[in-house]
């Protein structure tokens, strides 16, 4: 193993160190104090320059923070490509309202967004024509709609393909099945429970617990325990009114 500088993906951050994926493997890194000082924190999803310190151990030093692409405060994720935004059209029914608004806010963090329809196979002849019409209404607009079901794991492969080489997290309001779906994906993952999560945090005073999981062909999901939904800075009415004069134009028949 080369002991130069090599670039890597943060997987998990905690308070003194962090876990980075390289092209040679895992490594446990340690931020420069200078870095420390003059940066602001490192989070999972940073690309960050590292020097080796022991190749036997997988240590190294965090030499540099590559500039981030997006930033997400609440949980802290950095170079999102993909956000993969579970509803489903019954347990819990589907609300317009709570899709456009994410999806709005989501564009205005640079944030790319797949509308996932779960819970496919409860559906019946109703909630299949609720579905299809969510799915027309989205797709008109120029979203990618996929329906899946982490219950048969119908789906989850266009889900996959979407994610392929891509940092996503998977959002969307509690009981729609994000923790089911990343369980089907991530079969040998331990993932923690919300109420666990909450306790640890409350417990030991860490920033976060977001790790990114790594399925095959370099995709990489984040499992952000304790956030129920990516927390998107919310923007004012008037704001976006200003920021989108055609809605003042078309008015409420507009999706946005
Ligand atoms: P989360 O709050 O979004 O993480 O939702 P969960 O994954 O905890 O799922 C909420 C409930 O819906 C649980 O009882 C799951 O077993 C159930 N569920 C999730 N996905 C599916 C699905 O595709 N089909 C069926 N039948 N049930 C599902």
């Amino acid at each position: 193993m080369h002991t130069t500088a090599m670039t890597g993906i943060v997987v998990e951050e905690w308070k003194n160190y962090c876990v980075v994926d390289t092209a040679v493997g895992r490594f446990r890194a340690t931020p420069l104090g200078a870095l420390r000082k003059r940066f602001r924190r490192i989070c999972v999803g940073d690309r960050v320059e590292l020097r080796v310190t022991n190749s036997d151990t997988f240590e190294a030093l965090v030499m540099t923070i590559l500039p981030r692409r997006t930033y997400l405060p609440r949980p802290p994720m950095a170079n999102l490509d993909l956000v993969v935004f579970v509803n489903t059209v019954r347990e819990p029914a589907v609300s317009y309202e709570t899709i456009d608004r994410f999806l709005l806010n989501a564009e205005l963090h640079e944030l790319v967004t797949v509308i996932v329809i779960n819970k496919i196979d409860l559906f019946n002849k109703d909630d299949h024509e609720t579905a299809r019409e969510l799915r027309a209404t989205y797709e008109r607009v120029g979203y990618t709609v996929l329906a899946s079901s982490a219950q048969t794991g119908e789906g989850l492969d266009s889900i996959l393909t979407e994610c392929r080489g891509k940092i996503s997290c998977v959002a969307g309001v509690s009981g729609v099945g994000k923790s089911s779906l990343l369980r089907r994906i991530f079969p040998d993952h331990e993932f923690r429970t919300r109420e666990l999560s909450e306790k640890l945090e409350r417990g030991v005073h860490t920033t976060t617990h977001t790790t990114l999981l790594r399925h095959d062909q370099g995709s990489y999901i984040a499992d952000t325990p304790g956030f129920s939904f990516i927390d998107l800075p919310s923007i004012d009415t008037a704001d976006l009114v200003a920021c989108f004069p055609e809605i003042n134009q078309t008015g409420t028949r507009c999706r946005f």
